[in-house]
């Protein structure tokens, strides 16, 4: 069984379309695919509007634990180097590559700090 937060991720779309267009809030993987072979017209349309546009989610991936979650990408989120849980030190992260001074940037996704590496 697929949440529907599972159906608006596989089928590239923000949540709040899929609850607008009726995505069952549980659906079979049946169910999806059939969405998927056949899209209605509200999907197709969401997909040509969206052409060249940049990602509807973002695959969020800790660095040191390997946590992952998929978030909504947010405007003011910095172009990192790396994303780590906002629970392990600093130390426990790669170093950054020599000559490159880094900066924290927290609160990305539900718990990430966002490591910045740029050429100082
Ligand atoms: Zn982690």
């Amino acid at each position: 069984m697929l949440t529907r937060r599972d159906a608006a991720l596989r089928l590239d779309i923000p949540l709040e379309m899929a609850t607008r267009h009726g995505i069952p809030s549980r659906l079979t993987e049946d169910e999806l695919a059939a969405i998927e072979s056949d899209p209605p017209q509200w999907l197709v349309q969401s997909r040509a509007n969206r052409t060249g546009a940049k990602k509807v989610w973002a695959h969020l991936d800790c660095v040191v634990c390997g946590f992952a979650e998929d978030a909504r990408p947010k405007k003011w989120w910095p172009d990192w180097t790396y994303l780590m849980c906002d629970y392990h030190s600093p130390f426990q992260a790669p170093e950054p590559t020599a000559g490159f001074a880094r900066t924290e940037v927290e609160g990305v996704g539900s718990r990430f700090i966002a490591l910045v590496d740029e050429r100082s």
